[in-house]
């Protein structure tokens, strides 16, 4: 039997340390977390930002600028840092990682994104981590909006993973929006055509309509057109991605 194929995206929030740069020893448990899943026969496509946040202290800059080639720039210098953590991470375990900068452009082309299919085959095959990111110097979509949300769903469709998961600041999908309301409950799972999620997919109406969970569900229904369960879950919870890996159920699970 075939390996079953996660994406899992780790958002800018949670990988960086209080806007000073990037969280190492956040990234260091999902890294160990994601090594035990490879050896459970789960081959994982990491999906993640923080190049931006890593560019901004490696430049010296006070906070992240305005200007979007300024945070273009940000994003290039950044990455490199983004990946060395990865690289070096993963090397203790001795696991290579890859670098995979694609665009939503790349991936709605036929001839491109069939490379990028084989060439993400091949590397799961070696047994390697590919860690994708927007390439930021071509393309300005998720630096605008959604944080690699859309990009994610977009590789989930193409390698037809089993499950997409979105480590987020939150602990899921609720039912009104926790900030502002105390009784707000987390939904444990949810199909993805029900109207709840399609009124928070409609950004203005619905209680659910904030609390960044707009592109995260946009990603879900996306994802759903490969037949891709998502789970939106908290990066902070401990061991999230290892309890899942075990059919634990964490966060909200958003079925097809
Ligand atoms: N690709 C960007 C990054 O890695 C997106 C996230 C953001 O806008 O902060 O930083």
């Amino acid at each position: 039997m075939s390996n079953q194929k996660w994406v899992i995206k780790i958002g800018s929030a949670l990988l960086t340390n209080d806007g000073k740069g990037l969280d190492v020893a956040a990234i260091d448990a999902w890294v160990e977390q994601i090594v035990k899943l490879k050896s459970q026969s789960i081959d994982v496509i990491l999906v993640s930002s923080g190049a931006i946040a890593e560019g901004v202290k490696r430049l010296g800059w006070e906070a992240r600028p305005q200007s979007i080639h300024q945070l273009q720039a940000a994003a290039a210098v950044g990455q490199m840092g983004l990946i060395q953590t990865y690289e070096s991470l993963f090397a203790t375990h001795d696991i290579h990682t890859a670098q995979v900068l694609l665009t939503h452009d790349n991936l709605a082309n036929t001839q491109q994104s069939d490379n990028i299919s084989a060439t993400l085959n091949a590397l799961l095959e070696l047994g390697t981590v590919p860690i994708v990111n927007e390439n930021d110097t071509v393309a300005t979509e998720e630096i605008k909006f959604g944080d690699n949300d859309t990009l994610a769903a977009l590789v989930a469709n193409l390698v037809g993973a089993s499950k997409l998961i979105i480590l987020t600041d939150q602990g899921g999908v609720y039912d009104a929006d926790p900030r502002q309301d105390a009784n707000a409950s987390l939904i444990d799972s949810i199909q993805v055509s029900d109207e709840k999620l399609t009124k928070v997919a409609s950004r203005s109406g619905g209680s659910l309509g904030s609390g960044g969970m707009y592109t995260k569900v946009l990603a879900a229904q996306t994802a759903a057109k490969s037949n891709t369960n998502t789970v939106i879950a908290s990066g902070r919870e401990v061991n999230v991605l290892t309890r899942l890996g075990a059919g634990e159920h964490v966060g909200t699970l958003i079925h097809c």
